[in-house]
């Protein structure tokens, strides 16, 4: 027998969307005037995340007691809003307290995991204030721990989630509360089997949000932002940028692989496979609409958005034994996955591999990405050279590796930039040019003038 479920919306709340009271109030208002929003899921507000990231590497006693005298402005800025601050006002002064002993601890013995436990402090403050906004307006809810629900490996700073164990923990755990009232929890953050906090990376409370729509088979994710969608580019760099109203699920994600700050980059990936729409709107201004990524738009175009990854590193290596090519590539990417190297794009001839190295994602921070050991067993393969300060500039588009006079146009508009690496033909959705950091954004302007203007 199949069951019927309820419409259920899921709706995420950003780090500027519960920043403060007024914020939050905001944010509250957009979840009571849509009856079918059951779960909600909030970021910590914003800056804390990065407070909380800068007391897990390890700061002086005089250092730390500034950050968490900035946290805790932060968090009574919201209570003293309240108009019952004494029991939530003790509960989260209980969780400064935390902070501020691991953060101590962090100081002698950082760890990886000890900075999970951390800042997922950021996500368990603001989901608690947030229950006190929503009680006051009157509103049922019941706030509720992620960690129970979203399960994960032990992968700290950036941990893969456990697909059938959410799905599994969610249908036990979370459906029979939605039927009782609204329920408020934190994205960001997961567990692993043993229990230790986990979290997904930064910006991770979007794909907590589609892995909880996956997991409840929801109608809807709602994503609400400072932004009114997704836009053909970052209109911090191109004014000219326009919204675009509907885009399909492997446009929005490659957008997001390759650096559209809107969405992490993950987060269409639990929707996809459900084929859950997912909308993205601005919370300030609920009525200035927004982006709707669904399955299929309507009348794809060939170009759709330009997007930035900054702070990629360029590594090639160079054969120095006269080895077959394929022995070549299968000995250095032996290497590079023993030590787990996130890259994404790369290019070879016979005898060099050029790849960009992307770790613009994990908690821990871009330093961890070439380690001295790698670097120690690939110069004893190979000349190796590193090459810093590039920034990787994506066309994202359709049938990009099969139409005709594609790169004639596009190349022309690259004419006068000293392109480092290109990558085009694996996915006919993308484009990639890698640049000196410091020619990104007039690259970006040239070519949103003369592709989308
Ligand atoms: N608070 C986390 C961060 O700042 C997660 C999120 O906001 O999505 O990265
Ligand atoms: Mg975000």
């Amino acid at each position: 027998m199949t069951r019927i479920y309820p419409h259920i919306v899921v709706a995420k709340f950003g780090g500027t969307s519960v920043a403060d009271f007024d914020a939050m109030n905001r944010s509250a208002a957009i979840i009571l005037a849509d009856h079918h929003v059951r779960l909600v899921v909030l970021s910590a507000s914003a800056g804390v995340t990065n407070l909380l990231v800068e007391l897990a590497a390890g700061l002086e006693s005089r250092d730390r007691q500034d950050k968490i005298d900035t946290l805790r402005a932060i968090q009574h800025n919201i209570i003293s809003r309240l108009k019952q601050p004494e029991a939530i006002g003790q509960e989260i002064d209980h969780l400064l307290e935390n902070i501020s002993r691991l953060a101590e601890t962090a100081a002698s013995a950082p760890s990886a995991a000890l900075s999970d436990a951390l800042v997922s402090h950021g996500e368990l403050m603001s989901s608690l204030l947030f229950v006190e906004v929503l009680r006051e307006r009157g509103v049922e809810t019941e706030w509720f721990d992620a960690r129970k629900v979203i399960r994960t490996n032990d992968h700290f700073g950036c941990a893969e989630p456990v697909i059938s164990a959410i799905a599994e923990l969610a249908e036990k755990q979370l459906r029979p509360r939605l039927e009782q009232a609204l329920i408020i929890t934190q994205g960001f953050i997961g567990s692993d089997a043993a229990g230790h906090t986990t979290t997904l990376g930064r910006g991770g409370s979007d794909y907590t949000a589609s892995l909880l729509g996956e997991a409840l088979q929801a109608n809807r994710v709602d994503i609400w932002t400072d932004v009114a969608g997704i836009y053909t580019t970052d209109p911090r760099i191109v004014p000219q940028a326009q919204r675009i109203d509907e885009i399909s699920f492997s446009e929005a994600s490659e957008m997001a692989t390759f650096g559209a700050k809107v969405l992490h980059p993950a987060t269409l990936l639990p929707a996809m496979r459900k084929n859950i729409p997912v909308f993205v709107g601005s919370s300030k201004d609920p009525s200035a609409g927004g982006t709707r990524v669904c399955c299929n738009a309507e009348n794809p175009p060939h170009y759709r958005a330009l997007a930035v990854r900054r702070k990629q590193t360029l590594l090639k290596l160079h054969s120095v034994n006269a080895q077959p090519a394929h022995a070549f590539l299968a000995d250095m990417f032996a290497i590079l996955s023993r030590h787990h190297v996130a890259m994404d794009l790369v290019t070879t001839s016979e005898t060099s591999i050029a790849l960009i190295l992307n770790a613009t994602g994990a908690t821990s921070g871009e330093a961890d990405t070439l380690t001295t050991s790698l670097l120690t067993e690939l110069s004893s393969h190979c000349r190796v050279e590193v090459e810093a300060d590039l920034a990787l500039v994506t066309l994202i588009g359709n049938a990009l590796s099969r139409a005709a006079g594609i790169c004639q146009q596009v190349f022309a508009g690259m004419e006068n930039h000293p392109v480092r690496m290109i990558c085009h033909g694996a996915s006919s959705h993308n484009l990639c040019f890698l640049l000196p950091a410091d020619s990104a954004d007039n690259a970006i302007k040239t070519l949103h003038r003369s592709l989308f203007e």
